[in-house]
């Protein structure tokens, strides 16, 4: 079981903020923001590369639910969405996942 698996499972902890059946949010453990979540599917998907028609419920899922977690987590004034696709990207973790960065202005470079 990959990293996210293990985390989505409970086999391994995670500072929760958001969970429902098939999501789930939790706190970046090395945050790069003062609010970094990350929020993932609870079934395994390797990457954005991963995504199908079939995952089109839980892709629409996860994007109308991703506004709402930023703002339970007082990110009022606006934040950052990044999902890593692949070597090139530094994907550390092969399980699909979209950082929420935000509680401060970001650079106007984004690479
Ligand atoms: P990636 O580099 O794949 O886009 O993002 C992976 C993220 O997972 C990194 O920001 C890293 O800090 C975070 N991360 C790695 N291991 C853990 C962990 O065990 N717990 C939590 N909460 N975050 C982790
Ligand atoms: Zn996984």
């Amino acid at each position: 079981m990959c990293l996210f698996c293990k985390i989505a499972s409970g086999e391994i902890p995670s500072s929760k903020v958001y969970e429902d059946d098939t999501i789930l949010a939790f706190r970046d453990i090395n945050p790069q923001a003062p609010v970094h979540l990350l929020v993932i599917p609870k079934a395994h998907i390797p990457s954005l590369d991963g995504v199908t028609a079939e995952h089109g419920a839980l892709i629409a899922h996860l994007f109308e639910t991703i506004p709402q977690i930023a703002r339970e987590a007082g990110l009022t004034n606006g934040y950052r969405l990044i999902s890593n696709c692949g070597p090139d990207a530094c994907q550390s973790v092969p399980h699909l996942h979209f950082h929420i960065l935000g509680g401060r202005a970001m650079t106007e470079t984004m690479a």
